[in-house]
């Protein structure tokens, strides 16, 4: 029986993302605001006076683990903070221009009109692992407690399922699963309330959902995969506060996805490609497809003579507002990405997480003036949420992701119909579309689509001899292997610890895995972490996991047909380090 320090604070906050940065600084503001209020007889109650507040963080520091592409909605930082730019917010270009591209294999088609949701103007081209870093510094110089290394690995609950903290990951475990010299229990970190704030398919937000049944009654979640690199391009071939969106090449129909290329300053250009995980074409892998992306003739003139300088990748919650959870059960808040605060149609999701992140502060400071942290107070966030601007926003496009489950087409002309109409679906699409996006994976003996080939013929994951990506090769200019990658991501795991990713049963990868869908794992995965290897001694492939490669985008743990692999978090410190990306 291991013995474990326990640390009594406040309110805990798990991943240091916007939202629960936003949400820890807000909770200061507003509970000195109410603090003053009741000092000058305002009618409030009793003062809260100084809570203890953590925000915990599994990556080496603040911002290591963030990565998005990004143009941010600045409506919810001015909310937090109007004078936002006066303080230091790292902006880094205002956009100029939009534009979106429709790309057919070899042609460009610039839209006369940029859709409404794709209008940027104004808006902010960011490094959000930048912005993460100094809404850090900015918690710290409030008195919030802010613990980098510190992943935490499981919830705490008293006997009647109320959340009570959390218990962060122990370090110093060998692979062997025996103590090390440097062997370090995690510590129970108790709370009143504690805030789930870890991003997309957070790993303690699935193991709460499960338990606790949040998202009974609710659409299964649909995930989508951004992959991006950062480029030094040469002067003038891309201006810094244009935004580009586009569909089409390389995605066929009935695939959802699409690029984006946003001009930074100093010729740096953000560019990255969208693959929905709810392919159906098993032998479909994101990374490939961005790279394939890059060949289109009118990106590969942008990226001509620049250098690829950054890499990484992530799922994103696409869903939207059918598939978010409950919000709130006893003990516990789920805020940002982990409670699907996106918008899908806009592809933004900075703006509703940080305001998510402040309604939740604001529930907590009627928790503490209460000094009740059950579901009967912590409710009141669900109401805030839905009293606000984030519920008009995320209602109108309710059905946005739904309607493109029948393909590229019916996806547009639907999406327009939304657009006119608050929302509404249009009899493209049925309840049975509302899938999980890894049921939508179509066995490779299935004969009834366009893909259908023998799994003898499939490629493992890095090398592109499948028909889809036959003419890819990785150049090491244009194109990149994700080895070479991953090298651009900084990823960084101590080998001797035991793997992070828990695969339920290798049997099945071994056998019906890969007969039926040639073990996809190899190609969803955008690090190359998942290898199939011929084993002498069984005369046949068995699955090998480069757990060191991973860079945390949980694609595996969404995308898996079988539902066997369990991402839990690494020693504290391990994975990508997005400084800057
Ligand atoms: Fe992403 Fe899973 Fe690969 Fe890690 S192992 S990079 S979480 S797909």
């Amino acid at each position: 029986m291991i013995e474990r320090e326990q640390l009594e604070m406040d309110v805990v906050f798990v991943g240091a993302g916007p939202a629960n940065l936003a949400a820890a600084l807000h909770l200061k503001n507003e509970i000195k605001r109410h603090d003053d209020l009741v000092e000058k007889g305002a009618g409030k109650s009793r003062k809260i006076g100084n809570l203890e507040i953590a925000v915990i963080e599994k990556g080496s520091f603040v911002g290591a683990h963030i990565l998005s592409g990004a143009v941010m909605d600045p409506i919810a930082i001015r909310e937090l903070m109007p004078d936002f730019l006066a303080q230091g917010c790292p902006v880094d270009s205002v956009v100029t221009e939009d534009a979106a591209w429709y790309l057919t294999e070899k042609r460009r088609f610039n839209a006369p009109i940029v859709p409404p949701p794709l209008k940027n103007k104004g808006k902010y081209i960011l490094s959000l692992s930048k912005m993460c870093e100094w809404l850090a510094e900015k918690c710290e110089e409030a008195g919030i407690n802010i613990f980098p290394e510190f992943p935490a690995s499981e919830m705490l609950y008293d006997a009647n399922d109320a959340v009570i903290g959390v218990r962060t990951g122990d370090k110093g475990i060998g692979k062997d699963g025996k103590h090390k010299p440097n062997f370090e229990p995690g510590v129970d970190l108790l709370a009143k309330v504690t805030v789930l704030g870890e991003g997309s398919r957070g790993s303690l937000a699935k193991q709460l959902t499960a338990r606790l049944g949040l998202d009974d009654d609710k659409e299964p979640q649909v995930f989508s995969i951004g992959v991006k690199e950062l480029w030094e391009v040469h002067g003038g071939n891309f201006p810094e506060g244009k935004v580009v969106h586009t569909l089409g090449f390389p995605s066929d129909t009935r695939t959802y996805g699409g690029g984006w290329i946003y001009g930074l300053k100093n010729n740096v250009i953000s560019i990255g490609y969208v693959t929905g995980l709810d392919y159906e074409d098993p032998m479909i892998d994101p990374h490939a497809e961005f790279q394939k992306f890059k060949t289109h003739p009118k990106i590969a003139a942008i990226l001509k003579g620049g250098k690829m300088i950054k890499y990484g990748a992530k799922s994103i919650n696409a869903g939207g507002y059918y598939t978010m959870p409950k919000l709130y059960a006893d003990g516990v808040l789920l805020v940002g990405d982990c409670a699907s605060f996106l918008n899908g149609q806009r592809i933004k999701g900075i703006h509703t997480a940080i305001k998510s992140g402040m309604l939740a502060a604001e529930t907590i400071l009627g928790a503490f003036e209460h000094e009740d942290f059950s579901s009967k107070t912590l409710r009141y966030f669900d109401e805030k949420v839905n009293l606000s601007w984030i519920y008009d926003e995320l209602y109108r496009v309710r059905n946005f992701h739904g309607s493109f489950q029948k393909g590229r087409w019916s996806g547009l002309i639907n999406s327009g119909l939304q657009h006119l109409t608050g929302g509404m679906a249009w009899g493209f699409i049925s309840k049975e579309d509302h899938v999980a996006g890894y049921e939508r994976m179509q066995k490779l003996s299935s004969k009834s689509d366009g893909f259908s080939r023998s799994a003898q013929e499939t490629p493992k994951g890095d090398t592109p001899a499948d028909g889809r990506y036959a003419k890819l090769a990785f150049d090491k200019q244009l194109t990149f292997d994700k080895i070479t990658d991953v090298f651009h991501a900084g990823v960084a795991h101590d080998e001797d610890q035991p793997s992070h990713l828990h695969v339920l049963d290798t049997e099945i990868c071994a056998t019906r895995c890969a007969e039926e869908y040639a073990n996809p794992c190899q190609r969803f995965c955008p690090a190359a972490v998942y290898e199939m290897e011929f084993d002498s001694k069984t005369e046949r492939n068995e699955l090998k996991v480069n757990f060191s490669n991973c860079v945390h985008c949980k694609t595996c743990d969404i995308a898996d047909p079988y539902q066997i692999i369990n991402w839990v978090t690494p020693e504290g410190g391990g994975g990508p380090n997005y400084k800057g990306m």
